[in-house]
Order: structure tokens, then sequence, then C-alpha cells
């Protein structure tokens, strides 16, 4: 048996071996390891799936959120007194 073309084509789901993910440009079933789409050759991101914020930016927020925090604490203090 000699299975050599790599594009043929399989619409089964049960892909465990070969983890694909659609093209944001084109939609075709692309391995995620590829860095750019076979199909219509555009740049492929990664994007976290399901991820969010990066850390930097989550820790950002937090020190944001704590020296607004900190503030308003002093203001209010400064405001009472
Ligand atoms: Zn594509």
């Amino acid at each position: 048996m000699d299975w050599d073309d790599d594009d043929r084509d399989t619409d089964g789901p049960d892909d465990e071996s070969d983890r694909v993910a659609p093209c944001p440009s084109c939609g075709a079933e692309i391995s995620q390891e590829a860095e750019r789409c076979p199909r219509c050759g555009d740049w492929v991101l990664d994007a976290p799936a399901g991820g969010g914020w990066p850390l930097w930016m989550k820790l950002g927020a937090v020190l944001a959120l704590v020296v607004v925090g900190l503030w308003l604490v002093g203001w209010l203090l400064g405001a009472l007194a």
C-alpha cells in the first residue's frame, strides 16, 4: 500500500495524530504546525485557543487595578480627614 499523497480528502473528524485547524483565510484544513497555508499561501498566526489575554497583559491589568485602588483609598482617606 502506498498512501503517499498527503492531500486525500478525509472528512472524518478522527484525526488524532495529525492535528489540523481551519485556515483563517480560505478555511482549508491545514496542520497546526504549518506556518503558511499550502492552499492560499496566507500566513497562519497561532492564536491561543481559549487563552484570552497574555500573561503580561493580565499582570498589567492587575497592577493598574491595584494602583487605581490605592489611589482611591488615599483619596477617600484624604477626603474624610
Ligand atoms: Zn488558506
